[in-house]
Order: structure tokens, then C-alpha cells, then sequence
């Protein structure tokens, strides 16, 4: 089938390739020129695992085009993907301008009926934004045309999106056209066919669907949050707790890891969005607000704790730091938890020595050469002439270090841990002083 996906981000691009890989013939559209030059010379703008290879492949097989020709975009496609982002806007409710600049090309170009499909994340009644923009255009244009407009959200995880795409636990279809739902059902058919993961339903319910899947994720992580500072308060241990309520079924060990606070492109935004959906309604969301809130002051937690270690003053201190990026696997420092932390740090007259397994570039491009930043080029050499180590992102790499080496090479035998890696009774044992989420003050 012919495929055109608009904005080659983090969705765009793994969905633009794993299409391709099941042989559809895809062209994917950008703004950015440079992304597109790039991509056809091979080098892939983010980390994912396995993506580079999925890209090159079917770039060089012919399956998927990178351009900025929106006409050639939209001539090619019978179906659009709108993949381009939606950042908070100022009062936090969902920016949609890329969205609906995407539906204004697409009138603009449009000579015979296309399917355009929602899979940024965006409010409820985007659709009809998007089809009044279509319809708007048209009618300036003096044009004729048919189209459908359909939600069908997107649930990768940054880190595993190839496989999130390759197998989709669901495919959320949201539309009130018979054709666009066949249409639909066969350019995912080589993803459908284990069982039936497609969801058919109203295209409202499927945008809300989107919001409260990651509302739903974002309230278990700051659930923990509470729980790990009241079990800091009351003396218990976070991580025994843990174990004990994930024991029940009907919570589950997934996604209740205590630690400094969730970042990203999605949970901050989304949460914040829904809430301001919901004020657009007259409604005060008072769960979203509380999970939006306890997330924000969950990521000052690594800071107060230093500050706390060090009687308020870190000025001339230098900080191991390892892990940049909002969660492993992924070069994403979107809303990262490490941000908070290295800026405080800064404000309050501390260096930082950071290693990243993924996100050093990233971390270039947004902090540029400042001199309390220092990006080193192993774990290691974070640690060479630093006062102490922090952790803010649980890489792998990370999980079983040299304790003895680190304790030789930081001037304190100090860790600040804020994704609780390590069992405070081991660290106790190797006369390291440590810190983590929720598990008493210190040991
Ligand atoms: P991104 O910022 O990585 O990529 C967006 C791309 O769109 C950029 O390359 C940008 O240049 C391009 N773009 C902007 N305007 C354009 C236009 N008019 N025409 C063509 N391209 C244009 O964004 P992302 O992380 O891929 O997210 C995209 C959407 O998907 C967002 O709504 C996001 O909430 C949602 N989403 C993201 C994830 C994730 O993990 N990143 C997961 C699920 C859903």
C-alpha cells in the first residue's frame, strides 16, 4: 500500500520503517532539511534499537523515501500519517499547529481521496480540527475532494519502539467510516495476525484513549513517588513495599519503580494536557493535577538530598553524573529528570563530569560548551576528580559497577541514587555512603 508519513520523529520514522519492512511503499515528509539530507545518507537522527539497520535496509531496497516535497508526500499516499509533534503550549493544553499546518498541506496538494490519519498525540476533537482545516482549505482553493479523517493513536515506548510497531499489544482504531476501517484493517494485517489486536471504536474514545494510557502510567510512578517519601518519613524501605503490593495481581510488579521523577515527550505533556482538557470542560482533574505535582517536586529529590548531605552549600563541588537521558535505551533528554538536577547543581555553583551511553550529543545540543559541564567518555572518567557520584537514569551498564573503583576515585565515598540500583546493606559493606528513593535517608 502506499503509505505517506508526515514528521519524521520518534514515531514517524519507526513507523515509516516498519511499514516499509512489511512492504508497503512509504514516503515519509519533514521540515527539517538537514534531517532528510541526513537520513539519506544514512545517518539516523535518534537512537532506538534496531532502527538504524531497519532504516538502511529498506532505504536502499526503495520501500521508504525521505523528502521535503509535501506535493510528492501527498500525491503518493493514499494513506497520511500525521506524525509531527504536539508540545505543550503555554497554559500546558496540546499545541496543535504542526497538526493542523499538516492538514492545510495535505488540502492544499490533495487531487483524489485520501485516508489522514491522527497518530500524534492529541486532544479530543482534534479529528474535527483537522477535517474543518481540510475542508476550510479546499474551499479557499476552490477545490473538491474527499477524504477521511481517522484517529489511531500511537503506544511505542521510546527504547523498544521497533518492537512496540513490529508487535503492537493493540492497534486503536478510531473512526466512523466502514472504508477507512478496511482500508485500515489491511495496511496493518501484517501486524494483526497472531490474534486480533484492533480496537475499533468512536474517534472521540480513541483520543482519549491515547491520554488516559499514559495518564493511567504516569499515576503509578507518582503513586510510588508519594509512597517512597512517606516510607522515607515513617522509617520503612520503598523497595519492600514494592515487592509486597506488586505481589497482588490486581496491581502488578510493572511500572511501580520509585525514583526521581518520569520525563520524556509524553507523560509531562499528556498529563498536563488532559488536565487542561478537562478545565476546557469545567472540570478539575484533581488525580492529573496531584500526579503533575508530585512529579515536579519528585524531580528536585536528588538535589534536596545533596543539599541536605551537604549543610545547603555544594558551591565548587564537582558531580560524577551517570545517565542523561529520561530513561534507558534512548537519546531522548525531553523533560529528562537530570536537566533539574545539572541546573540546580549549576545555579548553585557545582561542576558536573556526566556520561551517557546514548544522549552525550544530545546533551551537547542543548547545553552547548558551558564550563560546568563536562561530558566524559566512559562512566569512568565521569568519576576522575569528582566529590561525588549521582545517578539519575538506570542504564544497564550501570547496574553492576566497580564499587571498589569508585570509591578509590571519588574524593567522598558518596552515591546519590535516584533509580535505586543498588541494595544499601552491599553498599554499607563496600564503606560507601548511599542514598536512594524512598529507603530510609541514608545508610
Ligand atoms: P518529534 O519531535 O521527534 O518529531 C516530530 C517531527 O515532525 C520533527 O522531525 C519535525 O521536524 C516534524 N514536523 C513538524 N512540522 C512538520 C510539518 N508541517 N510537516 C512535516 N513534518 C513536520 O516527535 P515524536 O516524539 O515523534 O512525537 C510525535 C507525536 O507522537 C507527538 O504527538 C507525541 O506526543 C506522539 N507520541 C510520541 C511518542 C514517543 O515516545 N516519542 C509515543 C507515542 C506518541
Amino acid at each position: 500500500m502506499k503509505v505517506t508519513v508526515f514528521g519524521i520523529g520518534y514515531v514517524g520514522l519507526v513507523q515509516a520503517a516498519v511499514m516499509a519492512e512489511v512492504g508497503h511503499d512509504v514516503v515519509c515528509i519533514d521540515v527539517d532539511q538537514n534531517k532528510v539530507d541526513k537520513l539519506k545518507q544514512g545517518h539516523i537522527p535518534i537512537f532506538e534499537p534496531g532502527l538504524t539497520p531497519l532504516v538502511k535496509s529498506n532505504y536502499e531496497a526503495g520501500r521508504v523515501d525521505f523528502t521535503t516535497d509535501a506535493a510528492r508526500g501527498v500525491e503518493h499516499g493514499e494513506v497520511i500519517f500525521i506524525a509531527v509533534g504536539t508540545p505543550p503550549d503555554e497554559d500546558g493544553s496540546a499545541d496543535l499547529k504542526y497538526v493542523l499546518a499538516v492538514a492545510k498541506t495535505i488540502a492544499t496538494h490533495m487531487t483524489k481521496h485520501k485516508i489522514v490519519i491522527n497518530k500524534s498525540t492529541v486532544p479530543v476533537g482534534t479529528a474535527d480540527r483537522v477535517k474543518a482545516k481540510i475542508d476550510e482549505t479546499l474551499t479557499q482553493l476552490g477545490k473538491t475532494a474527499t477524504f477521511d479523517v481517522v484517529s489511531n493513536p500511537e503506544f511505542l515506548k521510546e527504547g523498544a519502539a521497533v518492537n512496540d510497531c513490529m508487535r503492537p499489544d493493540r492497534i486503536i482504531l478510531g473512526t466512523d467510516s466502514a472504508k477507512a476501517e478496511k482500508k485500515l484493517r489491511e495496511l496493518y494485517s501484517p501486524f494483526n495476525r497472531n490474534h486480533d489486536k484492533i480496537i475499533v471504536m468512536d474517534i472521540r474514545s480513541a483520543e482519549l484513549t491515547k491520554y488516559a494510557a499514559n495518564c493511567m502510567l504516569a499515576t503509578k510512578i507518582s503513586f510510588m513517588n508519594e509512597m517512597a517519601n512517606l516510607a522515607e518519613l515513617l522509617g520503612a524501605d520503598i523497595e519492600n513495599v514494592r515487592k509486597g503490593i506488586g505481589s497482588d495481581p490486581r496491581i502488578g510488579y510493572q511500572f511501580i519503580y520509585p525514583g526521581c521523577g518520569y520525563g520524556g515527550s509524553c507523560f509531562p505533556k499528556d498529563v498536563q494536557a488532559l488536565a487542561r482538557s478537562a478545565q476546557s470542560v469545567g472540570y478539575t482533574a484533581k488525580v492529573l493535577e496531584a500526579v503533575e505535582a508530585v512529579n515536579y517536586a519528585q524531580k528536585e529529590k536528588l538535589f534536596e538530598y545533596i543539599l541536605r548531605h551537604f549543610n545547603g552549600d555544594v558551591a565548587g563541588k564537582t558531580v560524577a553524573l551517570w545517565g542523561l537521558s529520561f530513561k534507558p535505551n534512548t537519546d531522548d533528554m525531553r523533560e529528562a529528570s537530570s536537566r533539574v538536577l545539572m541546573e540546580k547543581l549549576w545555579a548553585a555553583g557545582a561542576k558536573v563530569k556526566a556520561f551517557d551511553p546514548e544522549a552525550m550529543e544530545e546533551t551537547q545540543r542543548i547545553y552547548g560548551s558551558r564550563p560546568e559541564l563536562s561530558l566524559m567518555g566512559t562512566k569512568e572518567a565521569a568519576l576522575e576528580g569528582a566529590d561525588f557520584l549521582v545517578i539519575c537514569t538506570e542504564w544497564q551498564a550501570f547496574r553492576a559497577p566497580d564499587f571498589d573503583l569508585i570509591k578509590s576515585k571519588l574524593s567522598l565515598p558518596l552515591i546519590f541514587d535516584g533509580r535505586n540500583l543498588f541494595e544499601p546493606k552491599l553498599m554499607l559493606e563496600y564503606g560507601l555512603h548511599y542514598y536512594a528513593i524512598g529507603r530510609g535517608l541514608s545508610v
